[in-house]
């Protein structure tokens, strides 16, 4: 049985985390290249953002990039996915045709201090870009919600001011007249105006960001297909798998989609959601994105997002969750109003993305090993 260990492949903190990722990548068989990028901190701790490709023996078929940690401390779950796949299923794989390339804890920062963003603030999954423009990017909407939603000032109470502004008609909730889809899809998409609003996705791209743009643009070339999984956890039911795509154009080739999901078929494995669905949100700069601006013509993409839920999905989990994220960042901004209630907000704040419970914990490992099993038996590269 896996369930032992499974939970041993959760790591205690960042280091840990870094430490393992090292060795599994320093025991994998065969050709490799490893590297690391450092993540400059006003803190003087040593942040590296550590990877390792592993090459195609014969030709450049199909590249799988594994991304864990674009949100910091949702590393805890992305790295054990990484470690199981590295210890578990990268031995079994058939390299003749397939590159894989592994980015380990892709915001530190934000993994050791159990942030989403970085340290300056930033979210890295509205970060990414190729171009300059997407940080010219106003969206004046979600600026305006944030300067009225979020006090300046220390948090002292357990609802955050937004939900201190609820009220309902009928099914629909509201926040002055402001709808909860509005709010949600407002703010979700990112903005690059300010670090005090929410989702800020930075003036430009962070160093980790300009690395792996970098490190992507030497891979890229020569596959014919480029399959991304971006690792998360926080938004949809509880243990549930979500598949999500990037919303720009190309980040989903139809019929490369065909040949490696089946979401019908795969019902007990995970949902296929659409960006445009109720609760969930569409983004600028998602790490999904990037991959249609670096591929040439005719490379075929499939990017995607792997989000297991947390907290749940029903009205009241996505309430919660809302105020959970809006008293962690007024907080982080401006502080609290006494420590104990600073330790609780952010005590929430780590289990809405890292539950303790071990049933999720076991759940994640077993619905990701299956899933991926699939993918990789549909693309050849498994027996
Ligand atoms: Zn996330």
């Amino acid at each position: 049985m896996h369930d032992m260990a499974d939970l041993d492949l959760f790591p205690k903190n960042y280091e840990d985390a870094r430490a393992r990722f090292l060795k599994l990548a320093a025991q994998a068989e065969g050709p490799k290249v490893s590297d690391r990028w450092v993540v400059p901190s006003a803190t003087g701790d040593n942040f590296t953002v550590d990877t390792v490709y592993f090459p195609p023996l014969n030709k450049s078929k199909t590249l799988f990039v594994i991304i864990s940690g674009v949100h910091g401390l949702e590393a805890y779950a992305g790295h054990a996915i990484q470690a199981m796949a590295m210890s578990e299923l990268l031995p079994k794989l058939n390299r003749a045709d397939a590159g894989f390339f592994f980015i380990h804890s892709l915001n530190p920062y934000g993994f050791k201090n159990h942030t989403r963003g970085t340290e300056a603030g930033v979210n890295l999954n509205r970060n990414c870009s190729a171009f300059p423009d997407l940080y010219r990017t106003k969206n004046e909407e979600s600026i305006r919600l944030s300067d009225r939603f979020i006090p300046k000032e220390p948090v002292d109470s357990e609802r955050c001011f937004l939900l201190r502004q609820m009220r309902k008609e009928g099914e629909k909730i509201f926040f002055d007249d402001v709808s909860l889809d509005e709010f949600i899809k407002g703010s979700g998409l990112g903005q690059f105006t300010s670090r005090e609003g929410l989702e800020f996705g930075g003036f430009q791209p962070e160093p980790q960001i300009a690395k792996m743009t970098e490190a992507l643009k030497n891979i890229l070339p020569g596959f014919e297909d480029i399959v991304l999984f971006d690792l998360h956890t926080g938004l949809g039911e509880r243990a549930r798998l979500h598949l999500l795509t990037g919303d720009v154009e190309g980040c989903v080739d139809p019929q490369l989609f065909a040949q490696l999901f089946k979401p019908e078929e795969d019902r007990s494995v995970y949902d296929f959601t659409p960006a445009e669905s109720e609760g969930f949100y569409q983004t600028l700069g998602a790490t999904n994105n990037i991959f249609p601006e670096l591929a040439t013509a005719g490379q075929r993409i499939c990017a995607m997002t792997m989000e297991f839920g947390t907290l749940g999905h029903t009205l009241d989990h996505q309430l919660e969750s809302l105020n959970q994220w809006l008293r962690e960042h007024q907080g982080s901004l401006y502080g609290y109003a006494n420590p104990d209630l600073g330790n609780e907000v952010r005590a929430d704040y780590l289990e809405k993305f890292f539950p303790k419970d071990p049933e999720w914990r076991r759940q994640i490992l077993a619905t990701s090993r299956e899933f991926l099993t699939r993918v990789f038996r549909r693309a050849g590269v498994l027996r």
